[in-house]
């Protein structure tokens, strides 16, 4: 055994001077969100309210809070864009927190649901049963025969949701009202998500409806409606103005070849909000005009047939902000992070992992509670950091790389765009963090 006199040579890996690196590195994302406040310290407002003043109305973060002035604007600026005679639903996925539902349906004309439970929230709100409709590629049995049960429209996504409408209809002594879901032969471009076009799980094959409207009366059931949604999170007029016209021309044709007294015409939503950088707001008017056009022959031929447009995430998307406080600020190798107590396990969507290809940033911003209550200067200093949230996993980002005011632990970071696709869409269980806060004000 021989002994070392001289300590061993230990080889450090250079390590890349990461602060140069950093400063040089263009933020990904800084706020493209125009702050409406205009508050001395520069805190967003929710329906007046300053955030802090709402931190301390939600008593806990993280909290979500979505500002009721925004959705009730929402709407009123979709009516006066729109032609008069559209309806307009809200499908209750987007957001389904009962109060948002509640303050939806007082000014829309009807809702959307995708589930039994979704039915029962919408049935609360005293909607009328006829104006709300029922979605979903799987919708079982006792789900059917709830729907006939109430009375509510069931968009009939193959042909044995048919024969199982016919038959709890049968059961019960009740009218089943259907619509026929329609899964086209076109394709939305430059959706976010397709819902139609070539082989997909949901609707009927525009080419198979003959055989669906048949089936329907054979047993004695006439389709009150056709139902055709595209596809999500669009923010190209043109394309959607081509989706609307294939729509309603497909449309037409049914109402032609079958004969169809329909009550009304569902095109579907999906009109989208910009998220991140370089995208911009969806302005409605090209969409209106050819809707306008697009309305006349559908007149001509089915003069009493209604025109509903179903929307989730334009309504309620722009009015919630996800909060989250920060608890911990480290750097690792150059990096600032902030270690926030909320994440994916509230808002999937914002970490990259609903649907998203490639991840961004949501608009992302700081409320600094702390500097602001300890009256230091930090309020003008930014700083690039990632934030992440407090799971044990590389997916829990919040922001990755933004420019923010210098923060401290304690105070607030904010996320915006998060009224839709948030909570609901979100693995809630995953580590067994608690639960958020959800507020309307
Ligand atoms: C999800 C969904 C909607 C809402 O889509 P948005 O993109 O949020 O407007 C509308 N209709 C149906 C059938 C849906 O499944």
């Amino acid at each position: 055994m021989t002994t070392s006199t001289t300590a061993p040579t230990i080889t450090v890996p250079t390590i890349t001077e990461p602060t140069a690196k950093t400063a040089k590195q263009k933020p990904q994302h800084h706020s493209i969100w125009p702050n409406r406040s205009d508050d001395p310290d520069n805190q967003p407002l929710v329906n007046g309210h300053r955030l802090s003043e709402v931190a301390a109305i939600a008593g806990q973060t993280p909290f979500y809070v979505y500002d009721r002035t925004l959705i009730i604007d929402r709407v009123q600026q979709l009516r006066q864009a729109l032609p008069k005679q559209i309806k307009l639903h809200y499908a209750i996925k987007a957001n389904p927190m009962p109060s948002v539902v509640n303050l939806l349906a007082g000014l829309v004309d009807g809702l959307d649901v995708a589930s039994h439970g979704e039915l029962v929230t919408a049935l609360a709100t005293g909607t009328e049963p006829k104006e709300i409709s029922f979605a979903g590629p799987g919708k079982g049995v006792s789900e059917i025969i709830a729907s006939v049960a109430a009375g509510i429209v069931i968009n009939a996504e193959s042909m044995q949701q048919i024969s199982q409408a016919a038959d709890a209809a049968r059961q019960l002594g009740l009218p089943a009202r259907i619509a026929l879901r329609v899964n086209p032969a076109f394709e939305l471009k430059s959706s976010g998500m397709k819902m139609t076009g070539g082989a997909k799980p949901f609707g009927i094959d525009s080419e198979q409806i003959g055989e669906a409207v048949a089936l329907c009366r054979t047993n004695g059931i006439e389709p009150e409606g056709l139902h055709l949604f595209t596809g999500s999170q669009n923010l190209n007029p043109l394309a959607i103005c081509e989706a609307h016209t294939q729509v309603l021309q497909l449309a037409a044709e049914l109402i032609e070849s079958f004969q169809l007294m329909l009550r009304f015409i569902n095109i579907g939503g999906g009109l989208g909000i910009a998220y991140f950088p370089g995208e911009k707001p969806l302005q409605l008017k090209s969409i209106a005009t050819n809707l306008q056009q697009q309305l006349q022959p559908i007149k001509a031929l089915a003069p009493n047939t209604e025109i509903v447009m179903e929307l989730g995430r334009y309504l309620v998307g722009e009015a919630g902000l996800y909060v989250c406080k920060v608890i911990d600020k480290k750097v690792s190798r150059g990096t600032t992070y902030l270690v926030a107590d909320g994440g994916l396990h509230h808002h999937l969507s914002n970490s990259g992992n609903f649907g998203q290809v490639i991840r961004k940033n949501y608009p992302v911003e700081a409320c600094l509670v702390e500097a602001v209550q300890n009256s230091t200067t930090a309020v003008d200093l930014i700083e690039t950091v990632t934030v992440v949230g407090p799971l044990c996993t590389p997916l829990d980002t919040v922001a990755d790389k933004v420019e923010l005011p210098r923060c401290q632990v304690g105070d607030l970071i904010v996320v915006r765009q998060s009224g839709a696709y948030g909570l609901s869409a979100s693995p809630q269980g995953f580590l067994s963090h608690p639960l958020p806060a959800e507020l309307l004000l």
